[in-house]
C-alpha cells in the first residue's frame, strides 16, 4: 500500500491568506500546506480521498496519473470543490462514471453542486460522477479492503480503515474529527500507521487540538501517528521538535509525503 498526503492544511489553507501568521517559518516548505486530502494506492487501485480546491495542483505535483474510486469523507467546502477536475480521470475511462462514495450528507453536497456531473451513463470530456452510500466494508477491486466508521465533527465524517491483504498492512484516515470514540479506535487498534485531525494548540469545537490527538494517537496504538489538517499555529520545525519529546510515534505530515506500507516485503 502506498499513501501519498496531497494536502494536510486545514480548511483556508496555510498559510492565511491576508493575515500576518505569527510563529509560521514561510521558509519552511513543509509549513506550506493545501486542503486536507490523500491518495492511496492498495492492491494497485487507487483510491482519491477528498477532493478539495487544490486537488488540480496536487494531482500535478505529485503525478496522480490514475483515479478508480473517490471516497469523500463529508461534503466541507475544503474537501468537494476540486471534483469538478476528476473529469481527466473520466476521460481516462472512455468517459464512464467514477465511483464515489460518502455519507448521506456528503452525496447531497455533491448533488447541490455539481448535479451536471450526475446520472450519465458515458459522457467524454466532463466530470461523471456514480454516486454510491459508503458501506461498512467496502472490497475493492484487487482485494483491498476499506472499512468505515462515523466520526463527530458537527456532521458526520467518514473515518477510514484501509487493509491490503496482500501485505497485511492497515492505515487508518480519521481527518476532521472532535474525538476518535470507541468503535473507531477499536477499527484502528495497532494500523500500522494513522494520520489524525490535529488543527492546532487551541481547543476547538469540531476538531481535535495536537493534545487531543495524540492523546487518540496513544489509545489506537499505530505504529507511526501523522497529524493533518493543521492551521499556520502549528510551526513544522517547532512541533517536530516538541513530539520527539513528548510522542516519539507522532509526527506531522506535510503535503508531498509519501508512505508505503510494504509490511511482509521487508
Ligand atoms: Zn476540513
Ligand atoms: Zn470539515
Amino acid at each position: 500500500m502506498e499513501i501519498i498526503v496531497l494536502g494536510c492544511g486545514t480548511s483556508q489553507g496555510v498559510p492565511l491568506v491576508a493575515h500576518d501568521n505569527p510563529g509560521w517559518d514561510r521558509g519552511e516548505p513543509r509549513n506550506w500546506r493545501t486542503r486536507s486530502s490523500i491518495h492511496v494506492v492498495i492492491e494497485g487501485h487507487h483510491v482519491q480521498v477528498d477532493t478539495g480546491p487544490e486537488f488540480r495542483m496536487q494531482c500535478l505535483s505529485n503525478d496522480i496519473r490514475e483515479v478508480d474510486t473517490v471516497i469523500l469523507t463529508h461534503g466541507h467546502a475544503d474537501h468537494i470543490l476540486g471534483m469538478d477536475d476528476l473529469r481527466q480521470f473520466c476521460h481516462a475511462r472512455g468517459g464512464a462514471a467514477i465511483p464515489v462514495y460518502s455519507t448521506e450528507e456528503g452525496l447531497g453536497r455533491i448533488r447541490t453542486i455539481f448535479p451536471y456531473a450526475i446520472g450519465k451513463t458515458k459522457v467524454d470530456g466532463y466530470v461523471n460522477l456514480d454516486l454510491r452510500d459508503m458501506p461498512e466494508a467496502l472490497e475493492l477491486p484487487g482485494g483491498g479492503i476499506v472499512r468505515s466508521t462515523l466520526l463527530p465533527h458537527g456532521v458526520d465524517v467518514l473515518g477510514l480503515v484501509f487493509e491490503e491483504p496482500s501485505t497485511g498492512s492497515r492505515f487508518a484516515y480519521y481527518t476532521d474529527c472532535k474525538r476518535v470514540p470507541p468503535a473507531a479506535r477499536e477499527l484502528a487498534r495497532g494500523v500500522d500507521v494513522a494520520i489524525l485531525d490535529g488543527l492546532r494548540p487551541e481547543w476547538h469545537p469540531t476538531h481535535m487540538t495536537v493534545d487531543e490527538a495524540c492523546e487518540a494517537a496513544e489509545a489506537i496504538g499505530a505504529g507511526v501517528t501523522y497529524l493533518t489538517h493543521m492551521t499556520y499555529q502549528v510551526d513544522y520545525a517547532t512541533y517536530t521538535r516538541k513530539l520527539e519529546r513528548s510522542h516519539p510515534r507522532v509526527r506531522l505530515a506535510h503535503d508531498g509525503l509519501r508512505i508505503r506500507l510494504d509490511r511482509r516485503a521487508t
